[in-house]
């Protein structure tokens, strides 16, 4: 539909349906629950269903559970609101790789009665040992050439609990001089005494990644299994399985170049290891790249899957600049958020020659460029409020805004010239005497006099009190994670969050609901914070700075 290229699974997929090789595609997505989902898993949920959708096909949502130590059911609970979230729908196709657990089982046996696994007893060191490296042969296990008789006694033993941890295992046998390492002789089951959140106690063996993955695939009539490029070498394990066990489907791997973003650290582990030490409030802190903490942010499902199809999918790896995230956001914004006034750093202007007591309303554009978004009535008085920036004692002459003996404009209101500046004792600048031009209501004099600059304002007695929060990025190096020898967690942004706990908005963003967003103009976007706001204290978070501001 969009003109742009088929990326090359696309092409695959194209190819396999014009062929007939497959009448239908089914696709899935299969996070582990171990943590929450972040912007990398959002490629992969794009990819995945959204060539589902594209296809009139379907995608399921599987859970990867077989490592019980480390998932939980809040973890796939969030998975399932965030992919929602973001857009997608996965209907009766849930599926946990925990319901494969006898099937996955039975193979096991299966290929044990093959010949093809067999029960080792080399202990997690030596198994590394034994595997040699890539330009060294491995070397067979001791135990590699038992019976197939003693096998299937030992697994028997193992399921039933006899051994401890870490004392065997199931491994494939296949070949241990293969140029690719996956096929020395991978694991393929390990003693795990541990509660698993859906099957409790029933198992204290469980089975590996490399092949619960393929035969879940299998089970499910997945035809294509698109994972990222550090699998590469595990398609041969991934075929091997189901090539030995000739299964009746045999779904096919794909790999694709992995999301990379700078400045910030996209690993659930490292993720989790922020939220643990408490360097953030939680896996939804706005300064996080989950799928959470971007909804908090106020992020729109929409401009994530817009930045997903920008960067595309490819067989290479590469980073995205932070900056094409925030551009997918504010394309987004630009069109679609209500412009309103808030001020974030407030300085009060009396206007001497104002009516006391006295209130009117002046008319202001939801979107100057947007008709269609309406208008709306701002409370105008007295006293009001202006961003402090906008305001300076010794202005340079291209400073087109208040300095004593300077016009400007409030937007939509009128044009003030600033008689005034009271301090306090510690001289700093505490108000602003000002008068304003009664014949100027919206903005233009009669005599046509220019006036360059133009502010925005909040009346003072009618201002919504909020607190504010800006949002720098996490990390102040661009690959947090690169360097071997420090820690991510040393590259820290000790400035990522300013809490502005004074600002003044226009009082009509009291209604405000989280599901809005708005541009404060001049400042960037923003949106109610759906953690730290009540009723009488609401919170707002910056989503995104603007681009340019039309004041200059
Ligand atoms: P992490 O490395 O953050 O722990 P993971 O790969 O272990 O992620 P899974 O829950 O196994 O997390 O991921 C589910 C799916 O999302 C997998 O198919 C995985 O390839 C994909 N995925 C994870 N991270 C990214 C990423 N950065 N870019 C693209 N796809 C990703
Ligand atoms: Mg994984
Ligand atoms: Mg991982």
């Amino acid at each position: 539909t969009s003109g742009k290229p088929l990326d090359f699974i696309r092409q695959i997929i194209a190819e396999d349906l014009a062929s007939g090789k497959h009448r239908t595609i089914v696709t899935r997505f299969p996070p582990e629950p171990n943590g929450f989902l972040h912007i990398g898993h959002a490629k992969s949920i794009c990819l995945n269903f959204g060539v589902a959708v594209e296809n009139n096909a379907t995608c399921h949502l599987r859970f990867d559970d077989t490592n019980p130590d480390k998932e939980s059911t809040e973890y796939v609970e969030s998975i399932q609101r965030d992919v929602r979230w973001l857009g997608f729908d996965w209907g009766e196709h849930r599926y946990y790789a925990s319901d494969y657990f006898d099937q996955l089982h039975d193979f096991a046996v299966q290929l044990i009665g093959m010949g093809k696994a067999y029960v080792c007893h080399l202990s997690s060191d030596e198994i590394r040992a034994y595997r040699g490296t890539l330009t060294e042969p491995g070397k067979e296990s001791p135990y590699r050439n038992r019976s197939v008789a003693e096998n299937l006694d030992l697994f028997a033993r193992m399921r039933a609990g006899e051994f401890d941890e870490g004392t065997c295992v199931l491994r494939a046998k296949i070949d241990m001089a293969s140029p690719n390492i996956v096929m020395r002789d991978p694991v393929l089951y390990r003693i795990l005494k541990s509660h698993h959140h859906r099957t409790g106690d029933k198992w204290c063996i469980y089975p590996m990644y490399d092949f619960t993955h393929c035969l879940s695939d299998m089970l499910e009539g997945i035809t294509h299994s698109l994972c990222t490029l550090e699998f590469e070498n595990n398609r041969a394990l991934y075929d091997w399985v189901l090539d030995t066990l000739q299964t009746p489907n045999h779904p096919r791997q794909i790999e694709f170049a992995r999301l990379n973003i700078n400045y910030t650290v996209t690993s659930k582990r490292k993720l989790l290891q922020l939220v643990t030490e408490g360097h953030v409030s939680g896996w939804d802190d706005p300064r996080m790249l989950t799928i959470s903490g971007l909804r908090r942010r106020g992020y729109t499902p929409a401009s994530i899957r817009n930045f997903c199809a920008t960067i595309g999918i490819g067989k290479r790896e590469s980073w995205i600049d932070m900056g094409v995230l925030e551009n997918a956001v504010r394309d987004d914004l630009n069109e679609h958020a209500r412009r309103v006034f808030g001020v974030l750093d407030p300085l009060k202007i009396v206007l001497t020659n104002y009516p006391e007591g006295e209130t009117e309303e002046v008319v202001a554009q939801n979107h100057p460029q947007n008709p269609a978004m309406g208008e709306r009535r701002v409370p105008f008085s007295r006293e009001i409020y202006i961003e402090r920036s906008d305001f300076m004692e010794d202005a340079p002459k291209k400073f087109f805004r208040l300095s004593v003996g300077r016009e400007v404009r409030l937007r939509y209101a009128y044009l003030i010239t600033c008689q005034e500046v009271i301090k306090n004792e510690r001289g700093e600048v505490v108000e602003l005497r000002c008068t304003y031009d009664p014949d100027s209501r919206g903005g233009t004099a009669p005599d046509g006099r220019k006036v360059k600059g133009t502010i925005h304002w909040v009346s003072a007695p009618h201002a919504l009190r909020a607190e504010v929060r800006l949002y720098d990025r996490l990390f102040t190096a661009e690959y947090p994670d690169a360097d071997k020898e420090r820690n991510f967690k040393e590259f820290l942004n000790p400035h990522s969050l300013t809490l502005l706990s004074e600002c003044m908005l226009e009082p009509g963003l009291a209604q405000a609901t989280i599901e809005d967003r708005f541009q404060f103009e001049r400042q960037g976007y923003f949106c109610l914070d759906n953690g730290a706001s009540r009723p009488d204290r609401p919170v707002f978070n910056r989503i995104v700075t603007l681009r340019d501001s039309w004041a200059k």
